[in-house]
């Protein structure tokens, strides 16, 4: 049966439309399960109908005609109770409901799954029979595991058609939401330009071409430097091969021929679509078809017209490399996968916003997104890029939402908000050089996070008092190999010039979990709980060694920095990275270096350390909250993962309870604890920190405008009043609304929603 499903599901998921991949569905499952009718009823949100839109066994003629109200029939009744049904004797059901058009008054046995696809009702899957019988549990089984594999499928194809003006409830699409996860806050309006990797056939877009004969003789160039070098291979390696595999590369050059895929793509371009876009239609049918035979060696073939069908694409690529793609001026920059390299790529001033199908609100993207007051949305799995490039959005970064096919009334109340924001931002220049004290007098030191330059200068526009964190691993992510010891002091220095003689907290290499060095790859079952952080440096004291020789080195006449070691969750961790620390800054001394012992930290962010929190104390001058990574290990949740963005809460009850010890706890054994995780620049979240009595709130320069604003307009008294009311509450949700009602109350209605500072 496994291998049935998995054919099933390959071939369904090549299909090249919604239409295609429901016929297959239907075709497959009425074969594997040898049942007389396989039909599928799709929702359709409009309208709350069931619509039958596609069927195998039951008259054709009632596809699209047949339509349900979303409780109405057996259809509905599984829907409704989202749960299978079977009934051996369905007419008799008192649900049953009957269509002349479809002549199923024959059928007796009834089996429907329901399609559902992130919690919602997407459709139902029907099998029927003549023979009153009950379907058996194999069947039954056989049925759900279908339906859940194709749920997404059907979801995405839903999506891809309505974008193409091919929905099937044949309305004009309007305001089409795509929904992921709030990646950093804020809204944009803008054309989406699609980024897609260099020869990455899946994301090449839909383009017409003007001049045909250009366009073919481009292709064919194209081809014809990827047949020598496919020649030049087979040369190097003819002495270590065997005549018969080396045959393979005549193959290989025999799949390019004219008579087969170049001749095929170019009769796509004949038709006007440009060499790309028909190489892609190409590749993906022959994969398709491949993918879908059952010989395992044949359906390897597959990675072979892919590979071809890339390096094809990238010399049809190749020759825009040097060029500059072009960004409008409101460009919201849209990517299957977005990583940091590709936001260097768009001129500062036109990019908008970011959207990125994979990747959640908590990876290291959105944070730099945040850090550059950059609307992003994360993880819009459903979002048929390749179809909206150029297209107007509006990209909402509060919701996590994107909207295409914009209405004039949507695009006019989003144009208000946009505005908005900009006139609000504006008032925060003459915070800058206000001191952030309470009301009735309490002090809270606003510090940053930085990572690039850029922050630096955001930084101290806004007011920073120092620095809580400091991301080493950025200057060792934009290399292609480690910087040396000379190039990550000047790096350092930099940064502690800059702020000099305010504080700069360093925190040693952070890498592993989601941030890898491509020079260093580390590939794991399970990244987050693996080799990450501390444990990765002192395994590598090489790595640590000249990375604190160069902190210290840069801090040489300013003596500003403070170094800060992460993912520590024991206290022999802590006592090895003392000791190396101690060992470098006698030989720094003893090199002539004059430099001070700077303080040496320790960040809390693995649930064993906030126990620990009274022993790293004795040992450091300071613990500093991840409450990123604290709010994920806490509560089990992948900070990356957009299938459980839903469960990440820092609002989490434990989490408050464990924030609030480690600052008591800190401040018992007489070290200042401050917090660095994006907690401490959400509003809400500074209220309560602010009230729990930590010391240092550090968040990215774009939020701390804002947060110091609400700080300087409430009383310590009233913070600790709505922490008292908080701490006694058991729902993330509760909390959450409790805090935006009281924000609300003194004034600060948009502060519930994080906001964006456009400076
Ligand atoms: C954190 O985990 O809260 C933190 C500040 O570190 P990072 O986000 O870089 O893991
Ligand atoms: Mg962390």
């Amino acid at each position: 049966m496994l291998s049935v499903l998995r054919s099933i599901v390959q071939e369904v998921n090549a299909a090249p439309d919604l239409g295609v991949a429901l016929e297959l569905i239907v075709e497959r499952v009425h074969e594997a399960m040898n049942t007389e009718v396989c039909s599928i009823y799709l929702l359709d949100p409009e309208s709350n109908r069931y619509i039958l839109m596609a069927t195998k066994g039951l008259n054709p003629g009632a596809i699209g005609k047949v339509k349900l109200g979303h409780s109405e029939g057996l259809v509905g009744l599984v829907g409704v109770r989202e749960e299978p049904l079977n009934l051996h004797n369905a007419p008799a059901h008192p649900r049953y409901r009957y269509f002349p058009e479809t002549g199923e008054e024959k059928y007796k046995s009834f089996l429907g799954v329901p399609i559902i696809h992130h919690r919602k009702v997407l459709g139902v899957l029907v099998v029927q029979q003549r023979a009153s019988r009950l379907f058996d549990e194999g069947e039954e089984a056989f049925l759900v595991t279908i339906s859940a594999q194709l749920a997404a499928i059907i979801a995405h194809g839903e999506a891809t058609d309505i974008i193409s003006g091919l929905d099937f409830t044949g309305q004009k699409a309007k305001d089409i939401c795509f929904k992921g996860v709030a990646g950093s806050a804020g809204v944009a309006i803008g054309s989406c330009v699609v980024f897609y990797p260099h020869a990455d056939l899946n994301s090449v877009p839909d383009k017409e071409c003007t001049d045909i004969d250009e366009e073919i003789a481009f292709f064919e160039s194209a081809v014809e430097s990827v047949r020598q070098d496919i020649r030049d291979v087979g040369a190097r390696l003819a002495s270590q091969l065997r005549p018969e595999e080396q045959a393979l590369f005549d193959v290989y050059l025999g799949m390019l021929d004219d008579t087969a895929l170049s001749g095929e793509v170019k009769n796509i371009i004949h038709k006007g679509l440009w060499a790309q876009g028909a190489l892609r239609e190409v590749v993906q049918e022959y994969v398709r078809h491949f993918e879908s035979i059952n010989d395992p060696y044949l359906r390897e073939r597959a990675v072979d017209i892919k590979d071809l069908g890339q390096r094809v694409l990238a010399y049809l690529q190749k020759p825009d490399c040097g060029e500059q793609k072009e960004f409008p001026p409101e460009t919201i920059l849209v990517s299957e996968e977005l990583t940091p390299s590709m936001l260097g790529e768009v001129p500062k001033e036109n990019l908008k916003a970011l959207v990125s199908v994979l990747g959640s609100g908590n990876s290291h993207v959105a944070i730099l997104a945040r850090a550059m007051g950059l609307p992003c949305v994360m993880g819009v799995v459903d979002m048929p890029i390749g179809k909206l490039d150029g297209r107007q959005v509006i990209v909402d970064g509060y919701k996590g939402e994107v909207y295409s096919h914009l209405s004039p009334e949507l695009l006019s109340s989003y144009s208000v908000l946009v505005e908005e924001e900009e006139q609000i931002s504006k008032g925060f220049d003459e915070l800058r050089d206000l001191p952030c004290v309470t009301t009735d007098g309490h002090h809270i030191s606003m510090w940053v996070n930085t990572g690039l330059m850029t922050d630096v200068m955001r930084s101290l526009n806004h007011g920073a008092e120092g620095v809580g964190l400091y991301r080493t691993e950025v200057p060792f992510m934009i290399n292609d190999r480690f910087p040396s010891e000379m190039e990550q002091r000047d790096c350092y220095r930099e940064q502690l010039e800059a702020f000099a003689p305010s504080m700069v907290t360093m925190r040693t290499l952070d890498i592993g979990g989601d941030k890898s060095l491509t020079y260093f790859p580390i590939k794991e079952e399970n990244p987050f709980l693996g080799w990450r952080g501390i444990r990765v440096t002192l395994d590598h004291p090489e790595i640590f060694l000249v990375q604190v020789r160069a902190m210290l080195k840069a801090s040489e006449g300013l003596d500003n920095l403070r170094i800060m070691l992460p993912m520590i969750s024991n206290i022999s961790e802590v006592e090895e990275a003392l000791h190396l620390i101690y060992r470098v800054y006698h030989e720094v001394r003893e090199e002539g270096v004059d430099v001070k012992m700077p303080p040496v930290g320790v960040m809390i962010e693995v649930p064993s350390a906030v126990f620990q929190v009274k022993e790293i104390s004795e040992r450091v001058d300071f613990v500093s909250v991840g409450s990123n990574d604290l709010t994920q290990y806490m509560l089990a949740v992948d900070r990356n993962n957009p299938r459980v963005a839903s469960l990440y809460h820092s609002f989490h009850p434990a989490v408050l309870q464990a924030l609030y010890k480690i600052v008591c706890d800190a401040h018992a054994a007489g070290k200042q604890a401050s917090i660095c995780g994006e907690l401490a620049g959400d509003p809400g979240g500074a209220i309560l920190l602010t009230a729990m009595g930590y010391d240092v709130l550090s968040m990215n320069a774009v939020n701390l405008p804002k947060v110091k604003q609400v700080l300087r307009s409430v009383s310590l008294r009233w913070a600790e009043d709505v922490l008292r009311r908080l701490l006694n509450m058991d729902s993330p949700q509760v909390v959450k609304s409790s805090l935006e009602l009281a924000l609300k109350e003194i004034g600060f209605e948009h502060f519930g929603r994080p906001f964006r500072h456009t400076a």
